[in-house]
């Protein structure tokens, strides 16, 4: 139904359209016409650039089970085949975090976090969240929220659950920070009934029974009534559950003759059961977060030494009890160092875990480890405190155009880091 306002809006964006030649084009997905300031090739780079990163400051990979992102990937590729855009270049992934979310960067960069992964019971499930993904992505709704600067003071809350997550958040700096912002922005409900309402289709073309669609809004909006700050901050805050967004959907699996299909629950359950048997382990993790930050330190200790027994293969617990060692027994305890040796071979790329290395290794005055850590650290996810150490260490080796290079760096974020950064900038210029 076109209403009149719909008619009058649609009037004027055909003007601008004329006004404005080439920003106009026609959603690909709804077939509305659009205005558009980014350009198909600016929203693939954006994805491109934005999806390793973001993923790092929500967590990083889930990837002691890598057969976990393998069948995400398929449900996921089986849905984005038959979407309004099957030549997006999309990918999915499964996120360490325990928050139940799900999100999508422009040009079907997708992720999901392990704590949604737990909450489904079936694969139609799983599709359900992923279609409505897909259809945020295809839909192009987060370009059209930046277009409308509604990204911009979103800040950088709902990273992921390690104790170094909230320290270092105000310290990325950047376009690194932009994904964040991207996927932790509120949606607007007309979006999240449209994500809805494509999703469901897309279900429905790939063979699930969409009213397992139906079935998991209804649980989301009862988990959203009295719940937990995990949820509120997760997905109810990206992706606002509804009594109307079930309402909607019920109505078109009605419309569409409840066509039924595929649950596949068995599925689902054999390929979440290794990540079901390892709860234990992140539960003692963040056991081991609250003590810590309630001063308890050797209970911290006791609880990641149950989470490293539990899941010897998870980074986050080395590099959480690397950083007990170094509170508890100084910066050069050898515990320390063994641990954060662990937590990069395990995951070299991720950013936290070389901050955390390179750091303590310029304590040490190991110049040479601190800076190839910090350097690494920056490819991933470029920090104010990765650069202001950066240049502490060309100063130590006099070298005064890198140091000055470096606090540049630092100079132009935010906050305390800058600060510094901007002193020793200075003090280094005056001493020419
Ligand atoms: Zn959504």
């Amino acid at each position: 139904m076109i209403t009149r306002a719909r008619c009058f809006q649609s009037a004027l964006l055909t003007l601008l359209c004329v006004l404005l030649i080439s920003g106009c084009v026609v959603n690909p997905v709804t077939g509305e016409k659009q205005l558009s300031l980014i350009s198909e090739s600016q929203e693939r780079a954006m994805g491109a650039q934005q999806y390793v990163p973001t993923q790092q400051t929500q967590g990083g990979k889930y990837y002691a089970d890598p057969e976990l992102t393998r069948y995400v990937s398929r449900v996921g590729q089986k849905l984005a085949a038959v979407s309004d855009r099957p030549d997006l270049p999309y990918e999915f992934v499964v996120l360490n975090n325990g928050v139940p979310n799900a999100w999508a960067l422009p040009s079907g960069k997708i992720a999901v976090n392990r704590g949604l992964l737990t909450e489904l019971d079936n694969e139609a499930q799983l599709a359900a969240v992923l279609g409505h993904e897909i259809t945020h992505a295809a839909a192009r709704h987060s370009v059209q929220q930046m277009q409308q600067g509604m990204i911009i003071n979103a800040g950088m809350a709902g990273l992921g659950m390690a104790l170094t997550d909230n320290e270092y958040a105000r310290m990325i700096m950047g376009g690194a920070a932009l994904g964040s912002q991207v996927v932790m922005a509120r949606h607007s409900q007309s979006d999240e009934l449209e994500a809805d309402h494509y999703g469901t289709l897309y279900m429905v073309k790939a063979g699930y029974d969409p009213e397992a669609a139906v079935e998991l809004q209804r649980t989301f909006v009862r988990l959203s009534e009295g719940q937990s700050s995990g949820f509120i901050d997760g997905l109810f805050a990206s992706h606002p559950p509804s009594a109307r967004r079930v309402e909607a959907n019920q109505a078109l699996v009605q419309k569409l003759g409840n066509p039924g299909g595929a649950l596949d629950r068995a599925t689902y359950q054999n390929k979440i059961a290794y990540l079901q048997q390892h709860l234990p382990a992140y539960k003692a993790e963040q056991e081991a977060i609250q003590s810590y930050k309630a001063g308890n330190k050797q209970r911290a200790l006791d609880r990641i030494n149950e989470a490293i027994r539990i899941e010897p293969k998870e980074a986050s617990f080395y590099a959480l009890r690397g950083r007990l060692y170094e509170d508890l027994k100084g910066s050069g305890s050898a515990q320390a160092r063994s641990d954060y040796d662990k937590a990069v071979s395990l995951y070299p790329e991720m950013f936290t875990y070389r901050l955390q290395r390179g750091l303590n290794a310029l304590q040490l005055n190991n110049l040479q480890r601190a800076r190839q850590d910090l350097n690494a650290a920056n490819e991933s996810v470029p920090t104010s405190i990765a650069y202001l150490r950066l240049g502490d260490i060309a100063v130590k080796q006099n070298q005064r155009q890198q140091a000055i290079a470096d606090y540049s760096q630092a100079a132009s974020a935010d906050g305390e880091i800058a600060a510094e950064a901007q002193r020793k900038l200075a003090a280094l210029k005056s001493a020419q």
